[in-house]
C-alpha cells in the first residue's frame, strides 16, 4: 500500500524555518526539493497562490498523522488553499512534475487514507465557508465541518436530512467515502443528498458537475475516496428541521432477537434514526436498539417500543441539536488520548449477519472491541452512488468495531490490523464489503474484489479524471 515516491528533500534552510511556508517560492526536482527566496537558486517556480504553502516541520508532521496514528508518510508541504484555483494550480503542478497530492478534510482517516509520501498534502480546513443556505440546500467548501454547517442551519429550522454520529467531520472528506447514520435507513448516505459539486479533477480542471451535468463525473466522485477530483464545493440537500429527539434504547437478551427487531423497525420505519449498539462486559454482551422519533410538538410519536418485544426499555427526549450533537465532547476527550485506532466497518448481507457477527463477538475480548461496537440495518435501494460498495442484498447490515489500543502499543496494533485482515477476509466469505475508513491492510487486488463489476467502470473513470494517478494514493488502491 506503501507509493513508490521520488526521494526528494526539503532544503535545509526551509526546513529550519519555522516560517518558511510563505516563503517557498520555487521546487528543485533535481534533488533540492522546495527553494525559498531566501536559496536565490534557480528552479520552477511555484505557481502564485492565495494561500499558502507549508513546509514547516510541524505542518508536515500533522499532515503525516490521522485519527488512526498507525500510517505516517510525510508529505514534502502542505498546501492551505486560499481559493478552489489554488487547489487547481497545485494539481496542475503535480502533474508537471511527477508529485502526488491528497486533501485532507479533518484527519479522520484511521489508516492513511489522506497522506501520500511523496508530494502534497491539502488542507482543507481553509476552504471553510457556508456560502448559501436556502429552503432546500447550502452551498458549502469542502472544508466545512458538518458541525458548522448543521448550526446554521438549524438557526433557520432547516437540516441536512442524514448525518454521521460525529458532526467534527469535513464534507469533503465524507462525501468521499458515503457518509453514513442512523437517518440512512429513511434517506440513504450523505451522497446520496448532494445536488452539485464543483471538484478539481486529477488533470488540474476546475468544473462544475450535477446530476444533468457532467453526471459521470459527479457520480463517480461521490464516494470515489478522492482517486479522480477533489471536491472543492458541494451543494447539499436540507429539509425542514425537528425541533426534539426522542430517543428509544430497546434492550434484548441475545444478537437473535436483537435484529430480529431491528429487521421489524426498518421495515415499517417507525423510527426517524435506527442504529444499534453492542456493548461488551466481562459476563457477555449487551444488545440494544437504538431508535430516535424526530418530532415538533404538539404533535408526539405513539410508542414506538411496541411490538418490538425488548426487556428492557429506556426513553429520553432532547432538542434535536443535542441529539445529533450528542458525542462531540466524547470525540474531543479521544483525541486528546492519541490512541491508535486500528477500526474495522464492514457491510454484511442480511442473511450473513448473524452468523457472522456471532462469530465475531464470540471472539472478541472486550479489550478487543474499543468499547461499543455499532451494528444496524440499511435500506440497499436508498443507497445510489455506484462506488459506494454494498453488499447484494435488499437489507444491509453496517458493522463497526472501533478500537482504540491502550495504552499506546505497535505490537498490539500490529495484532489487531491481522485480526482485521481475518475478519474482512471472512465477511467478503459470505457477500460482505468493507466501509473504506477503517485500518484494514489491502492490497491493489482487494480493491478490485471490492469493486467487482464496477472495477472496469473506476478504472476507466480513474484513467480519464486522472491518468497520472497524481490524487490520494493513500487509499492504495492503485499499484
Ligand atoms: C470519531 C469518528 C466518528 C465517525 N463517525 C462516522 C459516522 O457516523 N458515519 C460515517 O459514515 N463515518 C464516520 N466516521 C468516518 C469518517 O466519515 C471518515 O473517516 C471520513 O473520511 C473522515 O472525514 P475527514 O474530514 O476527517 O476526512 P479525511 O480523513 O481527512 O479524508 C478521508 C479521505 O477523503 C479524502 N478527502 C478528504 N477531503 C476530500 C475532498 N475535499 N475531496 C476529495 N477527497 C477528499 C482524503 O484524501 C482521504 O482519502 C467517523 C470517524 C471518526 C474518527
Amino acid at each position: 500500500m506503501v507509493p513508490r515516491v521520488r526521494k526528494l528533500q526539503i532544503t535545509r534552510r526551509a526546513a529550519l524555518t519555522g516560517a518558511a511556508a510563505a516563503a517557498v517560492v520555487a521546487w528543485d526536482p533535481a534533488g533540492l526539493g522546495w527553494l525559498t527566496a531566501a536559496d536565490a537558486a534557480p528552479g520552477i517556480r511555484v505557481p502564485d497562490l492565495d494561500g499558502e504553502l507549508a513546509v514547516d516541520e510541524e505542518s508536515r508532521t500533522e499532515a503525516a498523522d490521522d485519527y488512526g496514528h498507525i500510517v505516517h508518510r510525510r508529505p514534502l508541504a502542505v498546501l492551505r488553499p486560499g481559493s478552489a484555483r489554488d487547489v487547481q494550480k497545485v494539481v496542475r503542478f503535480a502533474n508537471r512534475h511527477g508529485l502526488k497530492v491528497a486533501m485532507r478534510g479533518q484527519g479522520h482517516s484511521t489508516y492513511g487514507q489522506a497522506q501520500t509520501a511523496g508530494g502534497v498534502v491539502i488542507d482543507s480546513r481553509t476552504l471553510a465557508a457556508v456560502h448559501r443556505i436556502t429552503p432546500g440546500h447550502a452551498v458549502v467548501d469542502a472544508g466545512v465541518q458538518w458541525l458548522h454547517l448543521v448550526q446554521q442551519t438549524l438557526d433557520r429550522g432547516l437540516t441536512p436530512p442524514v448525518a454521521t454520529d460525529y458532526l467534527g467531520l469535513s464534507v469533503g472528506g465524507t462525501l468521499s467515502v458515503g457518509g453514513i447514520g442512523g437517518a440512512t435507513s429513511h434517506h440513504g448516505m450523505l451522497v446520496d443528498n448532494v445536488l452539485a459539486l464543483e471538484v478539481v479533477t486529477g488533470t488540474g480542471d476546475l468544473v462544475r458537475c450535477s446530476p444533468a451535468v457532467r453526471p459521470d463525473l459527479f457520480h463517480a466522485v461521490l464516494g470515489g475516496l478522492g482517486q479522480f477530483a477533489i471536491i472543492t464545493r458541494a451543494t447539499v440537500r436540507l429539509v425542514p428541521a425537528a425541533t426534539t429527539a426522542r430517543v428509544y434504547h430497546l434492550t434484548y437478551p441475545d444478537l437473535a432477537s436483537f435484529t430480529a427487531a431491528q429487521r421489524r423497525a426498518l421495515a415499517d420505519r417507525r423510527f426517524s434514526y435506527l442504529e444499534g449498539l453492542m456493548t461488551p462486559t466481562e459476563s457477555g454482551w449487551i444488545y440494544q436498539l437504538e431508535g430516535v422519533a424526530y418530532y415538533t410538538p404538539p404533535s408526539e410519536p405513539g410508542d414506538l417500543a411496541a411490538g418490538l418485544g425488548a426487556s428492557a426499555v429506556d426513553v429520553v427526549e432532547m432538542p434535536y441539536f443535542a441529539w445529533l450533537n450528542r458525542i462531540y465532547d466524547l470525540v474531543q476527550q479521544l483525541l486528546a488520548l492519541r490512541l491508535q485506532g486500528p477500526w474495522i466497518n464492514v457491510f454484511l448481507p442480511d442473511e450473513a449477519t448473524d452468523a457472522y457477527v456471532a462469530e465475531l463477538l464470540a471472539e472478541t475480548p472486550p479489550a478487543d472491541a474499543g468499547g461499543v461496537v455499532l451494528l444496524y440495518p440499511i435500506p440497499r435501494e436508498l443507497i445510489r452512488e455506484p462506488f459506494v460498495r454494498l453488499p447484494d442484498s435488499p437489507v444491509v447490515f453496517m458493522l463497526a468495531l472501533l478500537r482504540a489500543v491502550s495504552p499506546p502499543s505497535e505490537a498490539e496494533t500490529q495484532r489487531l490490523l491481522a485480526v482485521n485482515r481475518r475478519q474482512y477476509d471472512q465477511a467478503v466469505a459470505v457477500g460482505g464489503t468493507h466501509y473504506p475508513v477503517g485500518a484494514i491492510p489491502l492490497t491493489p487486488a482487494d480493491w478490485q474484489t471490492h469493486y467487482g463489476d464496477r472495477w472496469p467502470a473506476f478504472r476507466a473513470a480513474k484513467h480519464r479524471y486522472d491518468p497520472r494517478h497524481v490524487l490520494t494514493p493513500g487509499q492504495g488502491i492503485f499499484a
